[in-house]
């Protein structure tokens, strides 16, 4: 068993900021990367909308640069996976992995919200390469394109309209006979003339080549008919899944998994505060995420000092 001032879950934007602030309060934080090192950015290309960066920055770049800062202040990243979290009785925490046992006075959870892809062959290949799930983020390199959007949600919905500001035309591929978006989402994808709204539709399969995505194959939800389209861009918006497993029936959450925390990021157990897209399924931003991380680490640091004070006592 370590024992640790803090842990800090998840190494993805809102992981590092929380380390660099917990880091350079020198209480030496401990991040555990898990699986997907550098969180949801890392897997994105040029992220155009990061403040001080007028020329864009690589996402893989942006958190190694997030990484050595933490680091250059005594944070310490291992490439470890949390599989179970428990509180004890004495206010600790104690956090395992495959291959070790941890004890904090603090933990930062920070692992995210992964996409939920389509699951179909090929995808791997496409992903970032005419397949995307952030249209903020990627929507930017489809300049007078054709761009499919699939799903039937408000996020669907809402990245339909927003990716008519670059694209030609944008189909929304519905798998149902109808939107479930709420009706103001709705009324703003149907008055809007570039967008086309096909129903009980889905994609069965990617069509392409090396250099990238070429085109889809439809398959008709009614008549089980399959037919080819020819579409430069692909954005799923068919949810998130929160990564919030190991936290059930500890951690408060909403209906949809993501973390309950209050606007200091505190959660419902004392010395454990949200930060990043685990707890907002609503900006899902690198710079919301860190706005968090950094007030999820001012309010750790905070915590165990009063803690500490209190213990002493
Ligand atoms: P939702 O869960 O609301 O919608 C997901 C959509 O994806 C559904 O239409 C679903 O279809 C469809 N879908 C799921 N799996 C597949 C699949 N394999 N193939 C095809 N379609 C699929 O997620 P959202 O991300 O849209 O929204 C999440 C939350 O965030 C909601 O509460 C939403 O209101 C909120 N939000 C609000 C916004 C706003 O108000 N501006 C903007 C964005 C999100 P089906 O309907 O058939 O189940």
């Amino acid at each position: 068993m370590e024992e640790r001032d803090v842990i800090i879950l998840g190494s993805g934007v809102a992981g590092l900021t929380a380390a660099i602030y917990n880091a350079r309060a020198e209480l030496k934080p401990l991040v555990l990367t898990g699986m997907a090192d550098g969180g949801q950015i890392a897997t994105t290309t040029v992220v155009e909308n990061w403040p001080g960066e007028p020329d864009g920055i690589m996402g893989p770049e942006l958190v190694q640069r997030m990484k050595r800062q933490a680091e250059k202040f005594g944070a310490e990243t291992r490439f470890e996976q949390a599989v179970s979290y428990k509180a004890n009785e004495d206010g600790t925490h104690t956090i395992k992995t495959d291959s070790n046992e941890y004890q904090a006075l603090a933990v930062i959870v920070a692992t995210g919200a992964s996409a939920r892809w389509l699951g179909l062959p090929d995808e791997e290949k496409y992903k970032s390469n005419g397949v995307h799930t952030c249209a903020t983020c990627d929507g930017a390199f489809y300049k007078n394109k054709d761009i499919v959007v699939v799903g039937g949600g408000d996020a669907a919905c809402e990245e339909s309209d927003f990716l008519t500001r670059f694209a030609r035309k944008v189909t929304l591929l519905v798998r149902k006979d109808r939107l479930r978006a709420s009706l103001p989402m709705r009324e703003r994808v149907e008055k809007n003339p570039k967008i086309t709204i096909r129903s009980l539709a889905q994609i069965s399969r990617y069509l392409g080549d090396e250099k990238g995505l070429r085109g889809i194959v439809v398959h008709d939800n009614k008549t089980g008919e399959e037919s080819e389209m020819k579409v430069d861009g692909v954005f799923l918006a068919i949810g998130h899944v929160p990564n919030t497993s190991i936290f059930k029936g500890a951690l408060d959450m909403d209906e949809l998994g993501y973390l309950r925390a209050d606007q200091h990021t505190e959660t419902n157990i004392p010395g454990v505060f949200a930060a990043g897209d685990v707890a907002d399924h609503y900006f899902r931003q690198a710079i919301t995420a860190a706005g968090t991380g950094a007030a999820a680490a001012i309010r750790a640091e905070k915590y165990i000092a009063s803690k500490r004070h209190a213990d002493r006592r």
